[in-house]
């Protein structure tokens, strides 16, 4: 350092700092930040963060300008459960279901195109519910190094389900913990059956198995999922305490009540069923399956609706595989069937999740001291919930510029 004079010493840290404190303003016609709209907002972006929104805000000298004034601006979107590294490519001519096994670092490397098209989607966080082999935690540490463009990923690892937990409560606490120990930020529980054209939903999981992962989880100051396709999982997983509750069809009143009071979350996945259904050749699903889902849907859907009546919080997670991803928010079709606003919608997938992940304060949102987690859209998602779903064009993840369809 002595070689370096005082002079260029300060210009060199001015260069430094300069690169690590970049200014971005944004200019949008309008913005809904999560609750409210303003009109011709600025939003500076300082690094990764927000520094301020306001309505006609100045704009700092020297600071990058990004002209979005023909869109309106929204906090990036959460999708409250994916699986993204089920990865599948078209041209192999597989089932996406029957694909031979590959090396989890080609899964790994491959399942970048989920990741791009989940950003594409204006998602900017994920909860990832069950990888194999470490590689949805693989996909998240890449992505939180920058290694690869994608969303924040809040990821289980496998999840856990009866045949290794083996009728034993205390087994049952002690493989949450090893999940958690082993790098998962969730519990996964698969507490029933029911997973592509099996759609039985018989429960697996005991309630003293489902206690004995929650208590543990909580213990450690982490949450728990719990898969249900029926409603006996889903009662117990109620009872128990879950944090969140998986598709859970056929719920009775009582566990939807209790449900309500424990502020339990319920992320029922309604398009997942759909989207195999439009793509039931893809997956050589037969005519019965096709049947069985549209008869499960119908079921999926009129639980959801008597669940939100009850005041059930209620996320949409596409539950996206192999195909889905891109298709990400069309499960926020079915949140306006079961008879959410548009603007409750677009807070079931903006701060409401964040909420869930315990991010509340730092994403979901467009506000000062929040990640810079913003897209743009084409349109007003809170005129047209489709504008959320398909017309976005332009997506900032902390900071960074992911997305630019302009
Ligand atoms: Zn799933």
């Amino acid at each position: 350092m002595k070689a370096i004079g005082s002079v260029a010493l300060v210009v060199l840290l001015a260069a430094s700092s300069g690169a690590q404190a970049a200014t971005t303003a944004l200019k949008f016609g309008k913005l809904w930040d999560g609750r409210r709209t303003i009109p011709n907002a600025v939003v500076i972006v300082v690094d990764d963060k927000i520094q301020s929104v306001a309505a006609n805000g100045a704009i700092p000298a020297g600071a990058a300008v990004i002209d979005l004034t023909r869109y309106t601006g929204m906090p990036g979107m959460i999708d409250a459960h994916t699986h993204m590294s089920f990865f599948w490519d078209p041209a192999s001519g597989t089932n996406p279901l029957r694909q031979p096994p590959r090396p989890v670092a080609q899964t790994v490397t491959f399942a970048a195109a989920n990741a791009r098209r989940t950003l594409e989607a204006g998602v900017t966080t994920v909860r990832d519910l069950t990888g194999f082999d470490g590689a949805d935690m693989q996909m998240r540490d890449a992505i939180n190094r920058g290694a690869m463009v994608g969303p924040r990923m809040f990821v289980s690892g496998v999840g856990l389900r009866d045949n290794v937990i083996k009728n034993s409560p205390a087994e049952a606490g002690r493989l949450a913990k090893a999940v958690l120990d082993g790098g998962a930020d969730w519990v996964k529980v698969y507490g029933s059956t029911g997973r592509a054209n099996d759609l039985t939903g018989e429960a697996t999981v005991s309630y003293d198995e489902m206690k004995s992962i929650v208590d543990t989880a909580h213990a450690m100051g982490r949450k728990v999922a719990i898969h249900s396709y029926g409603p006996n999982a889903a009662r117990d997983a109620v009872r128990a305490g879950a944090d969140t509750v998986e598709h859970a069809t056929d719920m009775d009143d009582a566990t939807i009540a209790e449900m309500a009071r424990k502020r339990i979350w319920y992320i029922p996945t309604i398009n997942h069923n759909q989207h195999y259904l439009e793509r039931a050749d893809t997956y050589q699903f037969s005519e019965s399956d096709r049947a069985n889902f549209r008869d499960y849907i119908a079921r999926n859907v009129e639980t959801a609706r008597k669940a939100f009546r009850a005041g059930v919080r209620i996320l949409p997670g596409s539950d996206a595989v192999f195909t889905a991803f891109g298709t990400n928010m069309e499960e926020l079709r079915w949140l306006k069937r079961i008879g959410m606003s548009n603007e409750q919608a677009l807070q079931s997938a903006t701060v409401l999740p964040a909420e869930m992940l315990g991010m509340e304060r730092s994403i979901g949102a467009v506000a000062p001291g929040y990640f810079a987690d913003i897209a743009a859209v084409e349109g007003d998602p809170l005129a047209d919930i489709e504008v959320a779903i398909t017309k976005v064009r332009w997506v900032m993840k902390a900071g960074a510029v992911v997305v630019d369809r302009r």
